[in-house]
C-alpha cells in the first residue's frame, strides 16, 4: 500500500553529523527538535513564503541563504506560483511536519518567513520591527528599547507582540489587516522608527549601517519591504549554541537574560507555554489608518 505522503517522515541521513560544536548538537538531534516543535512552529510558517538557511558543513562552515528551489528537492516543501517572484525558481512554503523534516534532511537550520500570506502576497498582514544592538550595547538597553517601541505602538493604538530573535536582538510584531500595500506599510514603519529615534536619539537610531549605531540600537523597519523575511518563531539560529526565536509575553521582557535565552538544548522547559504569549494576535489585527492619523503620517 502506498504510504500517505502527508504522514511520511523523511529519513534523516548522516544523523550523527555535528551541526554546532558549542552545544554538541547533531543533525539528527536538530531534526528531532524540529519534529518536536512542529505543532508550535507550523502556525507561523503555514501559508507564507519561507526562506531557508542551510548549513551543510555545520554552522561553522559556509551558510547558504535559499529563497527558491526546484521541483522535488526537499520532501514536503511546497513550491509557489513562479508569478510571485518572476524570473526565479519558485518560492517555498512549508505547511507540514514532513516539510520541516524534509528541510532538516537538507541541512536547513533557519526558517525565515515573509510578512504576507502566499495567497494574498500583495498586502502584508504584519509589520515587524527588528531591534539590533550596536557595538557595546548591553542587554538591559535592548529590553528598554523594546518597551519604548511598545509604548509608542500603544499610543498609536497598535497591538504588538514580542519575541527573542535567538541571535542578538528582539523582534516586535504588529498584526495588521490586509488593507495596505508594501510601500505604505514599509513607509509607515519607517515613520514609526524615525519618531522613536527623534524622541530618544541617545538610545535608538533609524538609519542602518554599523557606524550609525555604535552604542545605540538600530530599530530596523527594512524587514517590512516586499520579499523581506524575518526568522520564524521556534526556528533555531545558525549561531554557536543554536539559540531559538521564542514568543514572549510583554510581562516577561525583563525576565529573559538575552536574545538566546532559550536554545535547542534548553527549549523543553518552554514548550508548555508555547505560543500562549501570542494567543491574541489573530483577533487583534487592525488597519493602519487610525495609527497613521495619530502619528501625523500622510499617505502620498
Ligand atoms: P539578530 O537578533 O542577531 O539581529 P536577526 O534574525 O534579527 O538576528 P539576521 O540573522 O542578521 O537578524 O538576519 C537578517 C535578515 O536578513 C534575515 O531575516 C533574512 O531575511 C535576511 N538574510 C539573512 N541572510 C541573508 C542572505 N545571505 N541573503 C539575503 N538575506 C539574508
Ligand atoms: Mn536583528
Amino acid at each position: 500500500m502506498a504510504a500517505d505522503r502527508k504522514q511520511s517522515t523523511p529519513r534523516i541521513t548522516h544523523a550523527d553529523r555535528l551541526v554546532d560544536a558549542k552545544s554538541g548538537i547533531t543533525k539528527g538531534e536538530l531534526a528531532a527538535y524540529y519534529a518536536r516543535v512542529a505543532p508550535l512552529m507550523l502556525p507561523h510558517l503555514r501559508g507564507r513564503p519561507v526562506a531557508l538557511v542551510r548549513a551543510p558543513d555545520g554552522i561553522a562552515g559556509e551558510l547558504f541563504f535559499q529563497k527558491h528551489a526546484q521541483h522535488g528537492e526537499m520532501a514536503g516543501v511546497g513550491l509557489l506560483d513562479p508569478a510571485l517572484d518572476p524570473g526565479h525558481e519558485p518560492l517555498l512554503q512549508i505547511d507540514t511536519a514532513e516539510g520541516l523534516l524534509g528541510a532538516a534532511q537538507f541541512n536547513v537550520v533557519e526558517f525565515h518567513t515573509w510578512n504576507a500570506l502566499s495567497r494574498a502576497f500583495a498586502q502584508p498582514d504584519r509589520m515587524t520591527f527588528d531591534l539590533d544592538p550596536g557595538e557595546g550595547v548591553e542587554w538591559p538597553r535592548m529590553q528598554e528599547a523594546a518597551l519604548l517601541v511598545r509604548t509608542l505602538l500603544d499610543e498609536l493604538g497598535l497591538p504588538s507582540f514580542l519575541k527573542t530573535s535567538g541571535g542578538k536582538g528582539l523582534h516586535v510584531v504588529v498584526p495588521i489587516r490586509r488593507a495596505h500595500g508594501w510601500d505604505e506599510v514599509k513607509g509607515f514603519s519607517q515613520a514609526i522608527v524615525q519618531q522613536l529615534a527623534r524622541s530618544v536619539p541617545e538610545r535608538i537610531v533609524a538609519k542602518s549601517g554599523p557606524r550609525n549605531r555604535v552604542g545605540k540600537i538600530f530599530a530596523d523597519y527594512l524587514r517590512n519591504g516586499f520579499g523581506a523575511t524575518t526568522i520564524s518563531a521556534w526556528s533555531a539560529r545558525a549561531r554557536p549554541g543554536l539559540g531559538v526565536s521564542v514568543p514572549l509575553d510583554w510581562d516577561e521582557l525583563f525576565e529573559v537574560d538575552g536574545a538566546d535565552h532559550w536554545t535547542v538544548a534548553t527549549i523543553a522547559e518552554r514548550l508548555d507555554i508555547g505560543n500562549a504569549p501570542w494567543a491574541a494576535m489573530e483577533r487583534s489585527r487592525k488597519g493602519l489608518g487610525d495609527a497613521m492619523r495619530r502619528l501625523g503620517y500622510l499617505v502620498n
